[in-house]
């Protein structure tokens, strides 16, 4: 299949310091096909964030090359839909307002606000909170505050997506309930998408293939497939492939980290 498909993101030799020569990404080479879904674990400060946030233009000073399909990934031809660890939205606006605003930033030329509310309306259906629409974000739960924003990033209809460890505050049963309704959502509407979590269960679940980030930044990351990826959600996580796999990216990540 990936044969078949646009070479997506393609990162190379990216390199990232901050200020005061503080290393945060090494040399990474990655590459996700159009509409594949990926996910990434990796230990604590080893880079994660500063990746997503690089591909995002968040940070604008790095050496390497950042594609999409070829182009600059900063280009006005990539719209990215960025789902940051502290969900991002703002306060003073309702979650419709909220949804709808990032809509128009995103799409000045679409203008018909019923069209958008339509769709915002189709959006928080699809992630089981058409009930929240005129609440403000502080009256949420930290859970019903990251379904807003997959919402919101979705609703975009973004080229891609970059999710930031987005469901690490949810209690276990809350936690699996969302895992099955985002990757539904992601099946209807396969936008390309790179995961990161903590979790090596949620990388497994997830990820088409899972990315296992080394602690030391001068290193190679590496890439594992992933057949567990294309069997029936509700028979992975019982299944003995579940296990052999959770066995295998223990055994990468042992040394990895
Ligand atoms: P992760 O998301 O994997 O936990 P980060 O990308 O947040 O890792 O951080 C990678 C490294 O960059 C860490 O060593 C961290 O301390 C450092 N770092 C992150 N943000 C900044 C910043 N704004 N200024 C300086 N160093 C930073």
């Amino acid at each position: 299949m990936s044969d078949l498909r646009n070479s997506g993101l393609r990162v190379t030799d990216l390199r990232v310091e901050y200020t005061g020569g503080q290393l945060a990404l090494g040399r990474v080479n990655l590459t996700i096909p159009e509409h594949g879904i990926y996910t990434i674990i990796g230990p604590s400060g080893c880079g994660k964030s500063t990746l997503l946030r690089a591909i995002a233009g968040l940070i604008k000073t790095y050496q390497g090359e950042i594609l999409f399909n070829e182009k600059s990934v900063h280009s006005q031809e990539t719209l990215i839909g960025l789902v940051p660890q502290s969900y991002g939205l703002l306060p003073w606006k309702t979650v419709q307002s909220n949804i709808l605003m990032a809509m128009r930033i995103s799409h000045p030329d679409r203008t018909l606000r019923q069209a958008q509310e339509q769709q915002i309306q189709y959006w928080l259906e699809s992630m089981g909170i058409s009930d929240l629409v005129d609440r403000y974000p502080m009256s949420l739960s930290g859970g019903q505050q990251q379904r807003v924003a997959i919402a919101r990033a979705f609703a975009i209809l973004p080229t891609m997506m970059l999710l930031d460890e987005p469901f690490s505050a949810l209690d276990a049963f809350t936690r699996e309930t969302i895992q099955q309704i985002f990757l539904d959502n992601w099946l209807t509407h396969p936008t390309t998408t790179l995961f990161v979590t903590h979790d090596v269960e949620e990388a497994i679940l997830l990820g088409e293939k899972i990315i296992v980030m080394p602690s030391n930044q001068e290193e190679s990351l590496e890439v594992v497939d992933n057949p567990i990826f294309h069997m029936k959600h509700e028979d992975k996580r019982n299944s003995d492939e579940f296990f052999q796999q959770t066995k295998r990216i223990r055994k990468v990540m042992h040394k990895k980290w």
